[in-house]
């Protein structure tokens, strides 16, 4: 989740209605020897498909895992309910065209009603005390804004350029883990001010039917290769070859929006070597780790209607983050991030289920697990075909975001999220990327002639 300020943060869809008014894009066969390769079929994939085809250029897309999306799906199954087991804040409405395309096709896409309500202890906090919190978000965004501008331009880790008479403040822990942890998935020493300030985002939407099934829905007509590992990507001599689990592909150019993670993991050989500087890009630029843990009850236990952020007032980076009754269907998300998040997956679910329950607990009373029916975890660090949740740049690394997008040779794009020039980290950021990518693409097989 990509949360930058406070109160600012992130049923079933009936399938027959909304494909009834779905715009069909009618894609021509899958070519064997295509005119571009792209390497993923998460939103940036998918997005990168459809531009191609708008501009006429025929592709192949190849992907992993047995599905589309990526890095946001919705699971209907584990609670009976869409449970977004990744993305879920539908982030910037001015810029986001996946807002209206739900809307234009049947989803109930609606304002995130932004409230929220901490608590000290077991009570909730007396209006003074929320005052102070506020008090301790300004000062926060004060304190990283001024690092991100600093003259000195050393783009200190925001630990340090918080201070640590911060954290001895009442809220201090509480404020950096809900800008921190939670938000960029890191501890506050291990990522840039300067990445935290320059992205773009805010005043977020939620879809009721899970923001990975609209994004499902978004690319439902592009035709993608599924269970196609793509091992090996070769970019010497003309064109490229891209090798796969079920073969080669021979290309004039390829599109990678595999996270920064699989980069980073060579989980993908290149032939040659990528450069140094660009080697250089991909381990300044982190895959952090987030994770959700639903916690499905009987009803409404927070009793504060849907959608509502709770925090308790924290003294390290290790707690857990709440979202009451999602979308009115009371199950309760929760999330942890950075080395907390770490720690816990190497843990067995049920240790991270009780891990958020007991801080339920810890403000609503024990006898709240009478209400609890189930929960699940998420562990995104483990995921093969990601190797974490997203990119968050470490200290002193921003401006590798702009050599990690660039081009190699011409023909070998580097997409998604993490080469967003505004919007890491993000669903709409990956699509933005996916789109500038294939726009590039296009130019570079249009001026082959
Ligand atoms: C826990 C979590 C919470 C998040 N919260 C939000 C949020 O609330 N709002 C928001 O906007 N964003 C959020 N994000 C970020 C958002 O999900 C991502 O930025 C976005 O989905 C990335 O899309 P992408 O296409 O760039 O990458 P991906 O979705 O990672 O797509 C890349 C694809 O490449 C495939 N692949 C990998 N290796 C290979 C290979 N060797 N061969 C073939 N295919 C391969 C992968 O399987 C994957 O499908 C969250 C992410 C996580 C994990």
């Amino acid at each position: 989740m990509i949360n930058r300020k406070r109160s600012q943060r992130r049923l079933l869809l009936k399938a027959g209605v909304a494909s009834i008014f779905a715009p069909r894009i009618v894609f021509a066969n899958t070519p064997t020897n295509p005119e571009v390769v792209i390497i993923g079929a998460g939103i940036a994939g998918l997005e990168a498909a459809k531009t191609l085809h708008a501009e006429g250029i025929s592709f192949v897309v190849l992907e992993a895992s047995n599905r589309i999306g990526g890095r946001v799906h919705t699971d209907n199954d584990i609670f009976g309910v869409p449970f977004d087991m990744h993305a879920h804040w539908v982030n910037y409405p001015t810029a986001n065209p996946l807002i209206k395309y739900g809307k234009d096709n049947g989803f109930d896409i609606y304002r995130d009603p932004r409230v929220s309500k901490s608590f000290v202890g077991s009570r909730e906090a007396t209006e003074e005390e929320s005052r102070d919190q506020d008090k301790t978000y300004k000062l926060f965004n004060r304190k990283i804004k001024a690092s991100a501008y600093s003259v000195r331009g050393d783009d200190d880790n925001a630990r340090t350029a918080l201070g640590e008479d911060f954290f001895k403040l009442p809220w201090g822990y509480t404020v950096a883990a809900n800008q921190g942890v939670w938000s960029m998935a890191q501890n506050s020493k291990d990522y840039s001010p300067t990445d935290w300030w320059n992205s773009e985002g805010g005043g977020q939407h939620f879809c009721r039917e899970g923001y990975g099934a609209l994004v499902a829905h978004y690319g439902q007509d592009v035709p993608v290769s599924l269970g196609t590992w793509v091992t090996e990507v070769d970019w010497s001599g003309e064109g490229v070859k891209v090798i796969t689990s079920a073969g080669t592909i021979k290309a004039k150019a390829a599109i990678l929006t595999v996270s920064v993670g699989v980069l980073a993991n060579n989980r993908i050989k290149f032939t040659p070597e990528l450069p140094v500087e660009k080697q250089e890009a991909i381990d300044g630029i982190d895959m952090a780790v987030m994770n959700y843990i639903g916690l499905q009850f009987t009803d409404d236990v927070f009793g504060y209607g849907a959608d509502v952020y709770v925090d308790q007032q924290q003294h390290d980076e290790n707690g857990v983050g709440y979202m009451a009754n999602m979308s009115g269907t009371n199950l309760v998300y929760s999330y942890v991030g950075g080395d907390q998040a770490k720690a816990l997956e190497n843990e067995s679910m049920d240790v991270s289920i009780a891990y958020s329950l007991d801080g339920m607990k810890s403000m609503l009373g024990n006898d709240i697990e009478k209400k609890f029916v189930k929960g699940y975890a998420t562990t995104t660090g483990k995921i093969s075909f990601w190797d974490g949740a997203y990119s968050t740049a470490r200290p002193g690394k921003q401006p590798m975001r702009a050599v990690l997008r660039q081009t190699l040779a011409e023909k070998l794009f580097f997409s998604g999220e993490a080469c967003s020039p505004s919007r890491w980290a993000s669903v709409d950021g990956g699509l933005n990327a996916g789109k500038n990518s294939a726009t590039d693409a296009s130019r570079y097989i249009k001026s082959l002639g």
